[in-house]
């Protein structure tokens, strides 16, 4: 397959060093793309650039048609940008739909979102208005573990604010994102909304570009400091979604059925590749026994194998370098005394498969607790002080999500209150709303996502003192 994109008129087959997008069921490359040089990314800069002179004028309304046709389109063709997912990430095909259809929906919630001006009226008769202004330009780089719809994520708040936006994808995942720009350049003007290609050097030469009047960023922290880092220049605007290591505590009252299919499915959404999965599972020593073998039935339970096969409930890790990461993480674990209690799965042969892995009786310190494992692998803890197991799920660099799981909401919210996270959710985990500000603390990020306030991270106030 080339990049031809054939709407929008811009873009072309870039010209830069080609890299291939492996299949992680089969660990082999499917596809050949080109990245884009350095000029065509000054380009597609330009264009943007140029575009934005006309687009800054959309109307309300014209938006809000725009929206609701680009989301129809993807709807229509779920199956194919599905199957595009599933091969280039690798989770099963049912849940590929599922990120279609979360996206589609999430660009029906923005188009219902009204951009507000703020009026004051003083003594004196003087009345100030305030305005949401676009940006401009807008660069998006995006990550392999939910590509179509952390695109989704940024290119839509940056347009609906009359931005123009250039997203990066990951070198993992580029082809359903190019097939989401592909729809987005049948209905808006050429130049709006674009992409380039490439690895983390695209990135840092788009990010870096001193057009670009704000970054959205969702990866890693050490990606994340590099983007701001070269923000330093001309001042752009950053928005960083960064890692995570999410901790669930689940006090002794808690309904074990239920917990322990949500905790489950939470763990592992995406084979455990979710920004907010969960990352540590601290379950009251009163029902320890009792969930971890509930849990470890439905580990078992899973059929792994490529997720185009429907009968397949579990997929492989993305990539080769994430499947060693999490390789090591567990033999180290082991190294340090932790069981593995999940029995051994039979996984294909080829591909970067590892059965949903769950460990217990893991000394303190250990990696797997302290580091993002991003994978699917899930250390549980015993514990029985809630102030103290408090503190450990705080003594964490990050501070992206966590949860409490109880029958006694009140006092599931006492502990929720002490968390030191932008997100805490109370008998779920990892549930996103387009109306939550979504906040990671401390290493997880810089600003925020989502809601009336995160969208209107894509703007600049402009405030008109009108005197009579
Ligand atoms: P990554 O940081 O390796 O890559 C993310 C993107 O940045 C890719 O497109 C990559 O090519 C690009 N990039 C790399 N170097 C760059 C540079 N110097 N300048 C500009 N762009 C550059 O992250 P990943 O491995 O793709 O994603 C996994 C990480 O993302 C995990 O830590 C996960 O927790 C985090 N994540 C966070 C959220 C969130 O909303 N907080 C959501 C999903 C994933
Ligand atoms: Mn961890």
């Amino acid at each position: 397959m080339n990049t031809q994109l054939n709407q929008g008129g811009i873009y072309t087959t870039f010209s830069g060093e080609s890299f291939e997008v492996i299949n992680p069921a089969t660990a082999t490359p499917f596809a050949v793309l080109n990245s884009s040089s350095a000029a065509e990314i000054d380009h597609t800069v330009n264009q943007a650039v140029e575009a934005f002179a006309t687009w800054k004028q959309v109307t309300d309304t014209e938006i809000y048609a725009l929206f609701s046709a680009i989301a129809a389109d993807i709807r229509s063709q779920k199956a194919e940008i599905a199957s595009l997912i599933t091969q280039e990430q690798g989770k099963p095909l049912f849940l590929a739909e599922v990120e279609v259809e979360l996206g589609a929906g999430w660009i029906e919630h923005l188009r219902d979102t009204e951009i507000p001006v703020e009026q004051y009226e003083e003594a004196n008769g003087k009345v100030i208005r305030i305005y949401n202004k676009p940006i401009g330009v807008v660069a998006s780089i995006t990550p392999w573990n939910w590509p179509f719809m952390i695109a989704i994520w940024h290119l839509f708040p940056a347009l609906k604010t009359k931005n123009c936006v250039i997203n990066k994808p990951s070198e993992y995942t580029p082809l359903s994102t190019i097939k989401l720009i592909e729809i987005i350049n049948h209905h808006l003007p050429a130049g709006v909304c674009s992409i380039v290609l490439g690895k983390g050097d695209t990135g840092a030469h788009l990010t870096a570009h001193p057009a670009i009047g704000k970054v959205a960023f969702t990866g890693s922290t050490r990606t994340g400091q590099a983007i701001l880092k070269n923000s330093v220049d001309s001042l752009k605007s950053v928005v960083l979604e960064l890692g995570g290591n999410d901790a669930a505590i689940v006090l002794e009252d808690a309904d074990l059925d239920y917990v322990a299919e949500k905790i489950f499915g939470s763990a592992f959404l995406n084979m455990g590749q979710t920004c907010t999965a969960i990352k540590r599972l601290y379950v009251h020593e009163d029902i320890y026994d009792a969930l971890v073998e509930k849990l470890l039935a439905m580990a078992q339970a899973q059929v792994i194998g490529s997720g185009l096969d429907s009968a397949t409930t579990f997929g492989p890790v993305q990539n080769a370098i994430q499947y060693q990461k999490v390789k090591a993480l567990i033999d180290d674990a082991i190294t340090q005394g932790a069981s593995v209690l999940t029995a051994k799965m039979e996984v294909p042969e080829h591909g970067y498969f590892i059965a949903p892995t769950i460990i217990g009786d893991l000394p303190a310190g250990t990696a797997l607790i302290d580091q993002e494992q991003f994978g699917p692998v899930l250390p549980i803890i015993r514990f029985n002080d809630i102030q103290s197991v408090i503190a450990e799920a705080n003594r964490s660099e990050f501070g992206l999500g966590g949860s409490v799981w109880s029958a006694d909401i009140a006092k599931a919210e006492a502990v929720a209150q002490q968390l030191e996270t932008g997100t805490v959710w109370i008998n779920r985990h990892a549930e996103m709303s387009p109306n939550a500000a979504f906040c990671g603390w401390k290493m997880s990020g810089l600003g925020h996502a989502f809601g009336l306030s995160g969208l209107l991270q894509f703007t600049k106030k402009q405030a008109i003192h009108i005197n009579p």
